[in-house]
């Protein structure tokens, strides 16, 4: 029965957005309805013209960005990423950070610290284009499966670091205009095995579309199967998680963006996150939980997440992302023998993404959510576009946010913020020696053709190309040796 609701609700929206995004269909619609052509004609955005795209970016800029993803096609250089700087770093650590930071992490990165990432935020607020600070450091991060010998309370040291690592990104975004906005991931806050244990345990108690429902009395739920020093661990992470959102919620007007991870881990962060929403987003979607759309069980997992929030009186807010681990979970069910979580081709994927999009946005129009549409597909973007104006949803609607990542798709995130819609950057900093996992994850992300940079590439180049010929660089350049007289050449 609840089922069939929620299907009917899904069709509804999704039927109404289809409309925003199927020419034809929209045609029919307004020959029939008196509705759709109260609407002003929306404006569908230009992102394949370079020129257009790129007038903010210098030709140092562009040049930069090309020899980057040209780097991260590169595929020896970036499958053993983590290897050559592991060994190379051993040799000769300084030389080795100084090469990353004037490439890769000038590009995918904003500065070291907080002082040092100003220019980049002010560059982006010029072009209309709001930050989503990360203290990217991941030294403690990626080791947190390393200290699993290590002893308990050295473990927990660890992770109370990482809390003020994060403590220190939000504090840094006093120093960003307007509303700020703090992505975190709940693995350096709580010990991975213990996340991976709840999760079980949660999946066991029911439905897998179910899980994370007993947020609410998570801790007392979870007690009888933890052994005591799991259940301190369980403590100590609800007490670092409820610290961080405090100091969010102090700020007043901003935002927390959970991050989604594996699925062995994510039904214990998913509970850990509702029971953040329903701690702090009674007026206002303070926290901001993440889907992965190439999950499927996503679209399931939003409806009930959404149900929830209707029923408790809190406000929902997603992130909705592809998902970036994908590989991993294919192996993981592969070698343990279950059914693969991850949607069976790129096509499903694509178009569980666009669902998901429109079904909460048609929840942001009634008011009852807020959505960061995250990702880099430029179809799924003018999806989402259409679908608001077909909603009535203004682009700088409050509660709609595009989300990429700085040095990836500028083409789109430009764009957009020319257009006024409300578009955020994660812009990482840390030390380079620290950022280094994050910049191999960017460089292995680009490294596919498919959901990386190719078309951004080809477009840079088009556009440095069109700038060598208005400058005419390229022909003063070349014409000593193409056109100079025989007696120059000669006398030469
Ligand atoms: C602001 C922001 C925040 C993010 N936060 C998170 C997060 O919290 N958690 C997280 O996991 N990721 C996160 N990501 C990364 C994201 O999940 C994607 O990895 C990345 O953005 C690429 O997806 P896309 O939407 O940009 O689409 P595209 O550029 O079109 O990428 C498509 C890619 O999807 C992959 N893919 C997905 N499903 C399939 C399938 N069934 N078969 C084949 N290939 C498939 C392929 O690798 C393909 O290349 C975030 C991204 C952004 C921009």
């Amino acid at each position: 029965m609840a089922a069939r609701a929620a299907l009917g609700r899904w069709g509804t929206v999704n039927a109404y957005c289809l409309l925003a995004t199927d020419p034809l269909r929209q045609e029919a619609a307004e020959a029939s309805s008196e509705q759709p052509s109260a609407l002003p004609a929306f404006q569908e955005l230009q992102f394949d013209d370079p020129k257009q795209a790129f007038q903010a970016k210098s030709t140092a800029q562009l040049l930069q960005s090309l020899a980057v993803f040209k780097a991260c096609t590169i595929k020896p250089l970036v499958q053993n990423a983590n290897t050559l700087l592991t060994a190379s770093r051993r040799i000769a650590a300084p030389v080795v950070d100084h090469a990353v930071k004037h490439t890769f992490f000038r590009h995918f990165c904003g500065g070291e610290c907080v002082d040092s990432i100003q220019p980049t935020l002010q560059y982006l607020e010029r072009h209309g284009i709001r930050p989503i600070l990360n203290y990217a450091a991941e030294d403690d991060v990626n080791n947190e499966f390393g200290c699993e010998g290590c002893p308990v309370a050295a473990a927990e040291r660890k992770l109370d670091r990482n809390l003020d690592i994060f403590l220190r990104s939000i504090r840094d975004s006093d120093n960003v205009r307007n509303r700020a906005f703090v992505a975190i991931k709940v693995t350096p806050l709580g010990p991975p095995k213990l996340l991976e244990k709840i999760s079980e345990v949660l999946v066991a108690m029911g439905d897998p579309s179910d899980r994370g429902h007993s947020s609410a009395q998570l801790r007392e739920v979870m007690l009888p199967h933890l052994e005591p020093q799991e259940a301190a661990s369980l403590d100590a992470m609800l007490r670092r998680l409820d610290t961080l959102c405090d100091a969010v919620v102090a700020k007043g007007n901003s935002r927390i963006l959970v991050d989604a991870e594996h699925t062995y881990m994510q039904p214990a962060i998913d509970a850990l996150a509702i029971r953040l929403q329903q701690r702090c987003n009674r007026s206002q979607p303070v926290v901001i939980n993440t889907y992965q759309c190439y999950l499927k069980d996503a679209a399931a997992r939003i409806e009930r997440d959404m149900q929830r929030a209707a029923e408790e009186g809190w406000v929902f807010g997603a992130k909705t992302v592809r998902g970036a681990y994908m590989v991993v979970e294919r192996a993981r069910a592969a070698a343990l023998g279950y059914a693969s979580p991850i949607q069976d081709t790129l096509q499903a994927t694509h178009d569980n993404y666009d669902r998901c999009v429109e079904r909460i946005l048609g929840a942001v129009a009634q008011g009852d959510a807020e959505l960061m549409v995250a990702s880099h597909n430029q179809a799924s973007v003018q999806r989402a576009a259409a679908c608001m104006h077909r909603l009535g949803l203004d682009p700088s609607t409050s509660g709609v946010y595009f989300g990429q990542l700085l040095g990836m798709a500028d083409h789109l995130s430009f764009t957009l913020g020319r257009a006024g819609y409300r578009i955020h950057k994660i812009v990482p900093y840390g030390p380079v020696h620290e950022t280094l996992q994050y910049l191999i994850r960017r460089a292995q992300e680009n490294s596919d053709v498919l959901g990386g940079c190719g078309k951004e590439r080809a477009m840079i180049r088009s556009e440095l190309l069109r700038r060598l010929r208005q400058d005419n660089a390229l022909a003063r350049m070349l014409r000593p040796l193409t056109h100079a007289p025989p007696q120059t050449a000669a006398a030469a």
